[in-house]
């Protein structure tokens, strides 16, 4: 019988320990900016979902709310600020940006110091070369958090991403081919021309699907007793919801759980590990600036 990997749960759990932390730390509160632009619904779900854990957890955060029409000059401007503050502990850019501006300048303009999203290409390469004082983009390192705290052993293990995304795919075979306790696995990243793909999947011991297609990985690609991972967030149809549509996965979970030792559930899995490990970095990030700061 396969166990579900409750994402949900775990991530509650994390955020207690933090609460924790954060209750017994003396000296000023940890704070985190977050920078909005636009109206993309789902962005402003994201970064309200964000500020009200924030909140939960003693977390003072700041929301700096642009229009659609900001151009880039502003943007980076306001990052200079906050780099420059020394109350502001992190800083995360809510992506995806509009068009005209361009998002690799924007999270390159973050100081590594406060680059809570591990998106700036120094924690980028931190992360690649082993370095643990950086910080590990949220959703790979919710990824690893989850597997950890269920006892998952990656060690030997041949792990498949499927999906080369500079913020799901390329850190997760960063994290999964260390020689660390959370790595030692070996590593195949696929992408939309990886040929024989069902034949790449079903060689996996654990299987990391973040490609953003429902029901895309079905149990024919998936080898018995493999741990499967789904990072997908998709919107289907259904009339049976208030809102006409649900959120599922890239995973055919109702088929696929049939045949794994371990699964994610969408919603409930790899979503509220990302948010916890956003936190987590927060915190991080805030340890780490307190231990710098003038006494
Ligand atoms: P991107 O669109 O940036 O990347 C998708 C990747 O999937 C690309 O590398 C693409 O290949 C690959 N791909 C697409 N179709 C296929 C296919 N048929 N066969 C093999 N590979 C394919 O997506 P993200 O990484 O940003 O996100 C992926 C999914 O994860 C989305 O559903 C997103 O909503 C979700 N997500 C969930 C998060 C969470 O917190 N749970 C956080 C981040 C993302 P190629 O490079 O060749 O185009």
């Amino acid at each position: 019988m396969t166990t579900i990997l409750d994402g949900k749960a775990t991530a509650i759990q994390i955020e207690e320990e933090l609460k924790s932390i954060i209750a017994a730390s003396s000296g000023r509160q940890p704070c985190l900016a977050l920078i909005l632009v636009g109206e993309n619904p789902a962005s402003k779900v994201y970064v309200s979902t964000k500020k009200r854990k924030c909140e939960a957890l003693g977390i003072l955060s700041i929301i700096h709310d642009f229009p659609d029409t900001i151009d880039e000059k502003t943007i980076l401007t306001t990052i200079a600020t906050l780099n420059a503050d020394d109350t502001v502990d992190g800083i995360l850019v809510q992506l995806p940006l509009p068009n005209h501006i361009d998002a690799l300048k924007v999270c390159s303009a973050v100081s590594p110091e406060k680059d809570v999203d591990g998106f700036h290409p120094t924690n980028v390469g931190k992360l690649l070369l082993g370095n643990d004082d950086g910080f590990i983009s949220c959703t790979p390192y919710g990824i690893s958090t989850l597997m950890e705290r269920y006892g998952i052993e990656t060690s030997g293990k041949h792990a498949v991403i499927v999906g080369r995304s500079n913020i799901v795919g390329k850190p997760m075979a960063a994290i999964l081919m260390q020689k660390s306790p959370h790595g030692n696995a070996t590593v195949t990243v696929a992408n939309s021309r990886t040929p024989n793909l069902k034949e790449v999947c079903r060689s996996a011991d654990i299987l990391i699907s973040a490609i953003g297609s429902p029901h895309f990985i079905t149990a024919d690609m998936v080898k018995n007793d493999a741990i499967v991972i789904d990072v997908g967030i998709n919107k289907v149809t259904d009339t049976t919801k208030p809102r006409g549509y649900k959120l599922t996965g890239d995973v055919d979970f109702e088929n696929v759980a049939k045949k794994t030792a371990f699964i994610t559930p969408v919603p409930g899995g790899i979503g509220p590990m990302t948010v916890a490990m956003l936190l987590t970095n927060t915190i991080k990030a805030y340890k780490q600036h307190m231990s710098k700061a003038p006494r």
